[in-house]
């Protein structure tokens, strides 16, 4: 056997009630830059979700009894105690996920540690209304409460960025949690548990059940002691929750797909544009709900913005993840590899024209990296607006690129698709940046730039691309219930 073979495999535990516990049985894990399976994750059930809502259940009359500062010096801790392992955190989640070392280093890991800090903050400073009435001699004010146990579902994208995203303002405010990361990507969320005792976390206040959606994520969804959840993830199992949580009427926040566009003017500053927008279509493989996979270009600057989108395309290298240098790491899975290849081709069967990339360049990848789920950055021209490619969210490093003549015509173009998560418009003409933002169906707009985040505002997607939002405010009327108490003198 090889080194690789001959490792044993990384076994994870859930962790219920502050403890670990093994399960019955387990699911296989793979290295998306390898190919070969590394580690172990829980195939958890009714029983252990089960387990899991009853240590959280128990958990939440101390939790939520303490004051915000308590809670808040404890998510600091936790966040010191992340960023005191950054680098294992980083190596970990680049392993687990196939995303570059850069890029978890840079973006996941430290957006994980910030999250629990800027909530840790935030919450010091929830201020909640108060009105008077003079003249019927009364006082009305709000209180907020936690609501209870909160079912926290995330994505295999970003793991741990986006399941801290919600487990720090879930417990900021005083619930306690039974979270479900992506049984793709469990390790860097086990790695997690292993910090909160020492961060003083009280057990059962954070609980992590590890498996499938249609297991564990199910069981968590229908179960009647879990009345609000939280869910980062596709529009089909967004539907698919929706259904199952019904009957509970239960409060749902949820964070979907994307179908984004950039639209490029031809005032724009070419400069910054394009390597913001090869950055947008192509950082973390594509793999980001925000990731721009639209490209609409005014016709004056069409054929330059091409050839130089396309050159800065090609400087992205694709290859091993743990190499510094590298720009594009490995998909997540084989499956979704095909998939996302599969697209390519139904657009070449169309017509379209495949500038770079997938079957135009040769991937030459390094010995261990040959059974690998690699791609290369591709760019796709000449796409019929009702082609799939323009339609679907792909969720890989493939990009669409495509002239327009008017701004009337590119918001219609723009909006004429079933999501509206984030847009990006490029153009030095002031009044034009805002009107053509007040007219997108989409709840990010950003203009000469792209991901820049005060986390203070909400952040969520229109149509298909969700329900609710999150940001400071947001979460905490999610993750909190309002009172109105009114008092006659
Ligand atoms: P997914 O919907 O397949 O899975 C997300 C999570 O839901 C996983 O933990 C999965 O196990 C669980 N799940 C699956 N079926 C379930 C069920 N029936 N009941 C309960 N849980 C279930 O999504 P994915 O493939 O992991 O992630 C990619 C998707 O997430 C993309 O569509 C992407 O756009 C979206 N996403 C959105 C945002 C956002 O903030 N809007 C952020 C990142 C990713």
């Amino acid at each position: 056997p090889t080194m690789a073979h001959s490792k044993a495999l990384l076994v994870l535990e859930n962790f219920i009630g502050g403890k670990f516990v093994p399960c019955s049985s387990y699911i296989d894990s793979y290295n998306p830059s390898t190919g070969d399976v590394y580690c172990r994750v829980p195939d958890s059930g009714k029983e252990e979700v089960e387990a899991a809502v009853k240590a959280a259940k128990e958990a939440f009359p101390i939790w939520s009894s303490k004051s915000p500062l308590e809670r808040s010096q404890i998510l600091n801790k936790l966040a010191d105690l992340i960023e005191h392992d950054l680098e294992a955190f980083a190596q970990a989640e680049s392993k687990d996920q196939g995303k570059t070392i850069t890029f978890a280093r840079m973006v996941d890991i430290p957006r994980a540690v910030h999250n629990f800090r800027f909530f840790a903050s935030s919450i010091l400073h929830l201020v909640t209304e108060c009105t008077e009435m003079p003249a019927m001699g009364c006082v009305h004010y709000t209180s907020r409460a936690p609501v209870g146990v909160a079912g926290l579902i995330s994505p295999w994208n970003l793991p741990l960025y986006l399941l801290t995203w919600k487990i720090a303002p879930a417990i900021a405010c005083g619930n306690t949690v039974v979270a479900k990361p992506s049984e793709m990507t469990s390790v860097t969320a086990w790695m997690m548990c292993k910090l909160l005792e020492k961060a003083g976390v009280p057990p059962g206040v954070v609980n992590v059940v590890f498996g499938t959606g249609a297991k564990a994520g199910e069981a968590l969804v229908c179960h009647p002691d879990v009345p609000l959840l939280s869910f980062t993830g596709s529009t089909l199992t967004a539907q698919r929750i929706t259904e199952k949580s019904a009957p509970h009427c239960k409060r749902l926040s949820l964070e979907l797909g994307g179908k984004n566009p950039a639209i490029i003017f031809d005032d724009a500053d070419l400069g910054q544009c394009i390597p913001t927008t090869v950055r947008s279509s192509f950082a973390n493989q594509g793999e980001i709900c925000l990731c721009t996979s639209r490209i609409f270009v005014q016709r004056g600057i069409y054929s330059e913005f091409l050839k130089r989108f396309v050159e800065e395309t090609k400087k992205w290298k694709t290859g091993n993840p743990s190499d510094p240098t590298i720009n594009v790491g490995a998909l997540i899975s084989k499956e979704h590899l095909e998939k996302v290849r599969n697209y390519v081709k139904k657009a070449q069967a169309e017509g379209a024209r495949v500038l770079c990339g997938e079957g135009v360049d040769p991937l030459a990848l390094p010995p261990g990296n040959q059974k690998g789920y690699f791609m290369l950055p591709t760019v796709i021209a000449e796409v019929k607006d009702e082609s799939c490619c323009m339609q679907e969210e792909i969720f890989g490093p493939v990009t669409c690129v495509v002239a327009f003549d008017t701004e009337e015509e590119v918001i219609k173009r723009a909006n004429g698709v079933k999501y509206g998560l984030a847009a990006t418009v490029w153009s030095s003409n002031v009044g034009r940046v805002h009107r053509v933002a007040h007219r997108l169906q989409s709840g990010l707009v950003w203009t000469n730039c792209w991901l820049v985040r005060d986390l203070n505002l909400p952040f969520g997607g229109m149509k298909a691309s969700g329900i609710g939002r999150e940001g400071a405010k947001d979460s905490y009327e999610f993750f909190t219930e309002v009172k109105t108490i009114t008092i006659k003198h």
